[in-house]
């Protein structure tokens, strides 16, 4: 293996650092995405994320081009028929709010706080009250605005009780925390390649209930590029997708997936729970807060209440950072100033140190002024 690229220390949520066989995965000889050699490996694929949260008798996985969103606006355009409720808890669960009123699709917005857990009670009275019937619910696993977990199994059982199709954004969960998309009751899920994968950005995907797939057949479609079913057909009959594929990110997603394999999901968290606990440790000892509560935390992104120093900026904190290899986040909360940090990605407990060293030190020259 060659050693030629330098290694950042991305703190960001995904794109994550990345190995160097996954990088180096993507020189390879040019190849036309139509040849039946590279429909092989798109087939391998997408059956190996399938199998990651489900069974393939019964699920599918459809590949597209395109960042983690496409998935998700994917989902919401080719599926919803009737009332889609949208557990509104961040702003990713904004962002899907926000593509079902471009769809204008019949939809209800249930809010709840980004730091608190949803309270199903209360969702399921608003389901139960909702003026039209829900027939389709989506909610974000992971809020990656907070890292705030949210009890989607719990969700599954409301949504079967309820006779609701249940559709999961799952992108800064997928591949760390363990998800059994059956057990679950889930029909539709989306994700990327390049958050707890650490694979390169530009492949983002949707598993799906082959059964659900099948009823959004019948809907009209609204989105050219990204209808569902008709990727999906596409695939079956031809192994190709219907637009050019980033191929080089494929080829890489296909070395990212060994890795992910080789390691296996379940010690994967372990280690990024390893760097987790010691940021929270380092981040007690530099008496920062955290938004939410260890009990409903996931262990892969934190947002942190930002320091009430004089002189503190964070476009200073990311720059002194930057300079020393590791890039830091900026929050996207309205009301409250906090910057984030995620421990995903080829990382491991290492690096998050080394960051809380370097944090230490530039809140110290804060101290000094
Ligand atoms: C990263 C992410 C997305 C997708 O973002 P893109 O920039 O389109 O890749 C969607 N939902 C959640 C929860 C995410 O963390």
């Amino acid at each position: 293996m060659k050693d030629t690229v330098a290694r950042n220390i991305l703190l960001n949520p995904g794109p994550a650092t990345t190995t160097d066989s996954v990088k180096y995965a993507q020189v390879v000889p040019d190849i036309c995405p139509r040849e039946s050699e590279f429909g092989e490996i798109m087939q391998e694929i997408a059956s190996n994320l399938t199998c990651m949260v489900a069974n393939e008798e019964e699920y599918t996985t459809v590949l597209f081009g395109g960042s983690g969103t496409a998935a998700v606006e994917s989902i919401i355009s080719s599926v919803v028929e009737g009332c889609i409720l949208v557990v509104n808890n961040g702003a990713y669960g904004d962002r899907i709010a926000r593509i079902a009123r471009t769809y204008r699709l019949s939809y209800v917005e249930f809010v709840s706080s980004p730091v608190v857990p949803v309270d199903l009670s209360e969702l399921e009275s608003a389901i139960v009250h909702s003026r039209e019937r829900v027939t389709h619910l989506a909610v974000v696993h992971n809020e990656t605005t907070t890292g705030l977990l949210t009890d989607i199994g719990g969700i599954g059982q409301l949504c079967a009780k309820h006779g609701i199709v249940l559709i999961v954004d799952a992108m800064s969960s997928f591949a760390a925390i363990p998800i059994d998309m059956e057990q679950m009751n889930i029909q539709f899920l989306a994700a990327s390649s390049n958050k707890n994968l650490q694979g390169m950005a530009g492949v983002s995907f949707v598993i799906a209930d082959k059964r659900a797939l099948e009823n959004s057949s019948n809907i009209e479609p609204r989105s050219f590029y990204l209808h569902l079913y008709s990727q999906y057909r596409y695939f079956l009959e031809t192994k190709q997708l219907r637009f050019t594929p980033p191929v080089q990110t494929l080829y890489a997603l296909k070395q990212a997936i060994a890795e992910t394999l080789e390691e296996g999901i379940a010690q994967r968290y372990q280690r990024y729970s390893e760097s987790w606990l010691a940021l929270m440790d380092g981040l007690a000892q530099l008496k920062l807060e955290h938004l939410v509560d260890k009990e409903h935390h996931s262990r892969i992104i934190t947002a942190i209440l930002e320091p009430e120093l004089p002189g503190y900026n964070f476009e200073d904190m990311h720059d002194y950072l930057h300079s020393k290899g590791i890039t830091i986040y900026p929050g996207k909360l309205g009301n409250q100033g906090t910057f984030r940090i995620a421990n995903i990605g080829d990382i491991a407990k290492e690096d998050i140190l080394l960051f809380l060293n370097y944090l230490k030190q530039y809140l110290e020259s804060l101290e000094e002024n």
